[in-house]
C-alpha cells in the first residue's frame, strides 16, 4: 500500500496519519514524513540538518535535488516493502515528477483546510518532543507534558505567525498545483470534513477501499493459478500470517469462494 497525504501546513496530516496507522497496524505502513527526518538532521547536526536549518525556520522548501535523494533513500530501505505513507512528499511538481520514477502510487489523500484553521491550528500547536504527538492549547492550557511519554511539549520554530503565512504561500504556489497532477492520475481523494472525527471516518473508508481491491486482485491471480494456490496452502501450513480474507478464501465453499472474489 502506497499513500500520500497532500495538504496544507496545520491541515492535519499528522494527526490523520496517525490514526489510520493505529487503526490499520495490521498492514505495517511505514510513515515517512520528511519534515521530522529534516528535524532529526537538525537536532543531530549532521551536514544535512545545517544545509536544511535556515530553510526550515524561514517556512522555505529545502531545494529539490536535496529533498529527493533524501526520500529516495529512504524508499529504498527494506522496511517500506510492506507500503508506505508520505507525509510532506511531494511539496512541488518537480518532486511529484522524480517520485513517478522512483515508485508507483495507490492513493494520494488531499486534506482540505482554509487558512483562517490553519492558522489557527498551527499557532496554537504544540508538539512532543520526544514522541512528536501533537496538542492544541485550545485542549491543553498551559499543560507542557506530553500524555503519551511525558515528554516535553514544545512550539516548534516555524510555528510563528510570520513563518507560517509564508509556508501557507509557498503550499498554495509550489503544492496546490500536485492536486492536478494527482487528479489527472485518477488516484486523488479529496477530504474534508467539520471534525477530525469526520475526516478520519471518510479516510479510514477509502483506505478499506484499497484494501479491498489489493485483496481481490490478488484473490484473482491465486485462484486462476493453481500453482499459486498450492503455494498459498504451503505458506499456511509452514504457519505464515495471510491477510484473514485470503484465509478464508483459501477453505472456500464455492459460494465463499465467489464471494470473495466478486468482492
Ligand atoms: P513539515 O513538518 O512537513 O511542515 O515540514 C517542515 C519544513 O521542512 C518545511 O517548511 C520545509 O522547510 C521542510 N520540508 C519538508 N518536506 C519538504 C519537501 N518535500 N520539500 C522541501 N522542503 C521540505
Amino acid at each position: 500500500m502506497k499513500i500520500v497525504f497532500l495538504g496544507a501546513p496545520g491541515s492535519g496530516k499528522g494527526t490523520q496519519i496517525q490514526r489510520l496507522l493505529d487503526k490499520f497496524s495490521y498492514f505495517k505502513l511505514v510513515h515517512i514524513s520528511t519534515g521530522n527526518i529534516l528535524r532529526q538532521h537538525i537536532k543531530d547536526g549532521t551536514e544535512l540538518g545545517q544545509l536544511a536549518q535556515s530553510y526550515l525556520e524561514q517556512g522555505q522548501l529545502v531545494p529539490d535535488e536535496v529533498i529527493i535523494d533524501l526520500v529516495r533513500g529512504r524508499l529504498s530501505q527494506p522496511d517500506v516493502e510492506a507500503g508506505f505513507i508520505l507525509d510532506g512528499f511531494p511539496r512541488t511538481l518537480a518532486q511529484a515528477e522524480a517520485l513517478v520514477k522512483i515508485t508507483d502510487l495507490d492513493m494520494v489523500f488531499n486534506l482540505k483546510v482554509t487558512n483562517r484553521e490553519v492558522i489557527h491550528r498551527l499557532s496554537g500547536r504544540r508538539t512532543c518532543r520526544e514522541c512528536g504527538e501533537i496538542y492544541h492549547v485550545d485542549v491543553i492550557g498551559d499543560w507542557m507534558k506530553c500524555v503519551k511519554c511525558q515528554g516535553e511539549l514544545f512550539v516548534r520554530r516555524d510555528d510563528n505567525l510570520k513563518t507560517i503565512a509564508n509556508r501557507l504561500r509557498g503550499y498554495r504556489k509550489d503544492t496546490s498545483p500536485l492536486v492536478d497532477f494527482y487528479k489527472s492520475q485518477g488516484i486523488l481523494c479529496n477530504v474534508s470534513g467539520k471534525s477530525r472525527e469526520e475526516i478520519a471516518e471518510k479516510v479510514q473508508k477509502r483506505f478499506m477501499g484499497i484494501v479491498v481491491k489489493e485483496v481481490k486482485e490478488d484473490c484473482k491471480r491465486i485462484f486462476s493459478d493453481p500453482e499459486a494456490v498450492r503455494q498459498l496452502d504451503d505458506a499456511m501450513a509452514e504457519g505464515y500470517r495471510i491477510g484473514e480474507k485470503l484465509r478464508k478464501a483459501t477453505q472456500p465453499t464455492p459460494e465463499s469462494m465467489r464471494r470473495v472474489v466478486d468482492l
